[in-house]
């Protein structure tokens, strides 16, 4: 399929000043649009000057939510070149998404060409600075007009590009996270496991009281129990204990992140033992009141890594290493990071030169 290609204004393409970016805010001139017609399959696929959509008010995904989505950064090197960070893990997590939300799934390949094309024409708009980035938000959603609870016939699949700056702007500042025993994100057989929009509707009650009680993220306990670790906030999270680096095994309610999948071949390449196990809440306190627990962060595409300087369960708040940043994190940020900006050898093949 040739993607046509109908260019911005050329007063509307100058990439402005990337001095305060605030997540998610901005977008590039441009943006991909495909279409998806039953019997006809995905056809028509388009690059056009960003601008508003129309829906019909019965589109199905306002109503029920039949939506995916994916999170992944184009990076501006310290060589000039411009790197995806494992871009096909993406695109077959979206995908897997797809096949679990009943939508229909996408060529790989052409994914790959819609991203790439897209974000060379706004090339200009990726920021320079280290730790900035440009976001590339993929979707795809249910399009067609009926209020009757069924798959949808037709979908649009969209990509979005947004300008985004250093996660931390002011240093590696550790979060403060809350456990939350009344709300759950995700429970066995449900869709926690895939990027669809109803997931994050749903965590937004709980989210809201943790800030309300002065906390940044909910930590996520599983649905059935509530007495196993599951993630925290939007991203996956990891434990170092004194002798092992632990991170909840994918049960199906937890995102299997790709920072998460990286930080776990990395810690084998450096020799740290890392195991994907069951990690009930309860280990945790224990191990924070004995001195066990040295570190704990979260990983995600935004942040990369995101420590934890302290967790609140039960209306306590425990301390971790002294609410600093720790060494293992920092050097899991440091090692990923640099692969991303291209200071480093990525002797894990994890990043596409663009250009
Ligand atoms: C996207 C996401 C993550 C992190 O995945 P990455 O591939 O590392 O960006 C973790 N948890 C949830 C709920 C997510 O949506």
């Amino acid at each position: 399929m040739e993607i046509e290609i109908h260019l911005a204004k050329p007063e509307d393409r100058k990439a402005p000043n990337f001095d305060k970016l605030v997540f998610g805010k901005i977008f590039t001139p441009h943006m991909f649009v495909m279409k998806y017609e039953e019997g006809k399959g995905w056809h028509s696929p388009k690059i056009i000057p960003f601008s508003n959509i129309e829906l019909h008010p019965a589109a199905i995904v306002l109503h029920y939510s039949q939506t995916i989505f994916e999170g992944m950064k184009a990076y501006f090197g310290v060589d000039g070149k411009i790197r995806l960070f494992r871009p096909f893990d993406h695109i077959n997590r979206l995908n897997r998404s797809a096949d679990r939300m009943c939508i229909p799934q996408v060529d790989p390949n052409f994914a790959f060409e819609a991203i790439k094309t897209l974000v060379l024409l706004d090339k200009d708009w990726i920021p320079k600075q280290k730790g900035s980035a440009l976001y590339i938000r993929p979707f795809i959603f249910a399009t067609e007009n009926t209020l009757g609870v069924k798959v949808s016939h037709e979908y649009l699949f969209m990509i979005i590009l947004s300008p985004v700056g250093p996660y931390y702007a002011e240093g590696f500042n550790p979060v403060k996270i809350y456990v939350t025993e009344e709300y759950v994100r995700a429970c066995p057989g449900g869709t926690g496991e895939v990027k669809t929009g109803g997931n994050y509707a749903a965590s937004l009650k709980a989210q809201a009281v943790a800030q309300q009680k002065g906390y940044t993220q909910v930590l996520w306990l599983d649905g059935k129990e509530r007495k196993y670790v599951e993630e925290v906030g939007s991203m996956n999270i990891f434990f170092y204990f004194s002798d092992e680096l632990a991170t909840p095994a994918l049960s199906g309610s937890i995102l299997p992140g790709i920072t998460r999948d990286s930080v776990l071949k990395l810690a084998s390449h450096l020799g740290i033992p890392a195991k994907e196990r069951k990690i009930s809440i309860d280990e945790v306190i224990s191990a924070i009141q004995e001195g066990r627990l040295k570190e704990c962060f979260g990983t995600g595409t935004a942040a990369v890594i995101s420590p934890v300087g302290e967790i609140c369960y039960k209306d306590k708040p425990y301390v971790i290493g002294q609410g600093q940043t720790g060494e293992l994190t920092k050097k899991f940020f440091d090692y990923i990071t640099g692969i991303q900006y291209g200071e480093r050898e990525d002797e894990f093949n994890w990043t596409v030169v663009l250009e």
